[in-house]
C-alpha cells in the first residue's frame, strides 16, 4: 500500500542535509553522495561504531526516498507543504511528527492528517493541498491623540504610543508551555476549522474555538498568555498632524499600521484628533473668533479698543459710538492657516458688560444718565407692536 511506504516522519527529516547535497542535486550527484557516505559508515569497515552505524542507516533512509524517481517529487511535496516551517513546532529530529500524527497519519479517514498523507501519497481521490500563504495588507489601526488648539492650527509632529497583539514571546504564539508536546485538536480533528452546519447545501467554515486554528493543543498552557498565544507589543511612532486639522477629525497616516503577512504591505493607522478648546479664541472655518469684552460706555461713545491675536502681536478694533452688542469685527489675515499658506480672518464679537457692581462716583454717574434720558423709554415701541 502506498501509503505504508510513506512516512509522515519523513516531513521533519532533511534528506538532501543528510546526504550533504542540496535540493535541487542531479541524481547522479545524489548517487555519489550516497555511496561515499554509506562506504564511509559502513559497519564492516567500522564495527563497533554505533555512531557511524546510525549515519549509516540515515544515509540509506535518505537515499531511499530521494534516490528514488518516484518518490522524490512526492517527498519534495511533502516538505514543501508540512516540513518547513509548517507550524508543527518543537518536535525535532527522531519522533516529533510520528508522535504527534502517527494514529491519525496510520488511521482511516475521518478528516484530519489522515486524509491528507493518504491523498497525497496514495494517489486516490481528490487531492487537498494547503493554499500557499500569500502576501496580505496588515490591519489598519486607529487609535486617539489630543493636540492643543495652537498646534491643530499650525500641524504638529506627535509621539504615539501603539500596542498592538503579537504573538507571546514565551511560547511564539503557540499557547502551549514551552518544552511541552502538543497533541492535535480533538475538536476539529487538526483542521484548525469546524463546520457549522447550516444544513442543507450551505456550511459554513469557522476557526475552530478548541484550538483557535492553530490545529494543535496543549495539556500544559504557556504561563504568559495562559494559552492565547498573544502578547502585547508597543511601539512609538511618530506621526505628522497636518495643519488645519480639526476636532474629532480622523487623520488616515499609510503605512503606519500593523505589518504585514508574508511580505505584504502596513496597514494604515487612523488617528481621532481631539483638540482642546482654546481659553479665548475659537474656530468657525478658516476663521477664528474671539469675545470682545466692552464696557458701556465703550460700545455708547465709541473707543478704540486692543485685541489679542493668535501667536501675533495685537491689534487695534475702532469701534464706532452705538456699537450695539454682538456686533462683528473682521480682522483680516488673523486667522486659521489654511492649506495654501494663506490665512482666514479674526471675528472679534463685542459683547457689552454690564458692571455688577458700581462704585459711588460710577453709580452717581449713571444716575444722572438715567435722568437726561427719562423722556425717550426704551420700550415704548415693544408695547404698540404687541398689539
Ligand atoms: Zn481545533
Ligand atoms: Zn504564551
Amino acid at each position: 500500500m502506498a501509503e505504508q511506504e510513506f512516512k509522515p516522519e519523513w516531513a521533519q527529516k532533511d534528506f538532501y542535509a543528510v546526504l550533504g547535497v542540496s535540493k535541487d542535486a542531479t541524481a547522479d550527484d545524489l548517487k555519489k553522495a550516497y555511496k561515499r557516505l554509506a562506504r564511509d559508515n559502513h559497519p564492516d569497515t567500522h564495527p563497533g561504531d554505533d555512531e557511524r552505524l546510525e549515519k549509516f542507516k540515515a544515509v540509506a533512509e535518505a537515499y531511499d526516498v530521494v534516490g528514488d524517481p518516484d518518490k522524490r517529487p512526492k517527498y519534495d511535496e511533502m516538505r514543501r507543504l508540512y516540513g518547513s516551517g509548517g507550524g508543527f513546532g518543537g518536535g525535532g529530529g527522531g519522533g516529533g511528527f510520528n508522535d504527534l500524527f502517527g494514529d491519525r497519519a496510520r488511521g482511516a479517514g475521518g478528516g484530519g492528517f489522515g486524509d491528507m498523507f493518504g491523498d497525497i501519497f496514495g494517489g486516490g481521490g481528490a487531492r487537498r493541498t494547503q493554499q500557499p500563504r500569500r502576501p496580505a495588507k496588515g490591519q489598519d489601526v486607529e487609535t486617539s491623540a489630543t493636540i492643543s488648539f495652537t498646534d491643530a492650527l499650525d500641524g504638529v509632529t506627535i509621539s504615539l504610543r501603539l500596542t498592538s497583539d503579537a504573538a507571546c514571546p514565551t511560547c511564539s504564539g503557540t499557547g502551549g508551555k514551552p518544552g511541552t508536546k502538543p497533541r492535535i485538536c480533538p475538536e476539529c480533528e487538526g483542521a484548525g476549522y469546524v463546520v457549522s452546519g447550516v444544513g442543507g447545501a450551505f456550511s459554513i467554515n469557522e476557526t475552530c474555538p478548541g484550538c483557535g486554528g492553530r490545529q494543535l493543543v496543549y495539556d500544559e498552557k504557556c504561563p504568559t498568555c495562559h494559552g492565547s498565544g498573544r502578547g502585547t507589543s508597543a511601539r512609538t511612532i511618530q506621526a505628522r498632524i497636518p495643519a488645519g486639522v480639526k476636532d474629532g477629525q480622523r487623520i488616515r497616516l499609510r503605512g503606519k499600521g500593523a505589518a504585514g503577512d508574508h511580505g505584504g504591505p502596513a496597514g494604515d493607522l487612523f488617528v481621532v484628533v481631539t483638540v482642546s478648546p482654546h481659553r479665548v479664541f475659537a474656530r468657525s472655518g478658516d476663521n477664528l473668533t474671539l469675545d470682545v469684552p466692552v464696557a458701556f460706555d465703550e460700545a455708547a461713545l465709541g473707543a478704540e479698543i486692543k485685541v489679542p491675536t493668535l501667536g501675533g502681536a495685537p491689534v487695534t478694533l475702532r469701534l464706532p459710538a452705538g456699537t450695539p452688542n454682538g456686533r462683528t469685527f473682521r480682522v483680516r489675515g488673523r486667522g486659521a492657516t489654511r492649506a495654501d499658506g494663506t490665512r482666514g480672518d479674526l471675528l472679534a464679537t463685542a459683547v457689552v458688560h454690564v458692571p455688577a457692581v458700581l462704585d459711588q462716583p460710577a453709580r452717581e454717574a449713571l444716575e444722572a444718565y438715567r435722568e437726561a434720558t427719562a423722556g425717550k423709554p426704551l420700550r415704548a415701541g415693544l408695547f404698540e407692536d404687541a398689539q
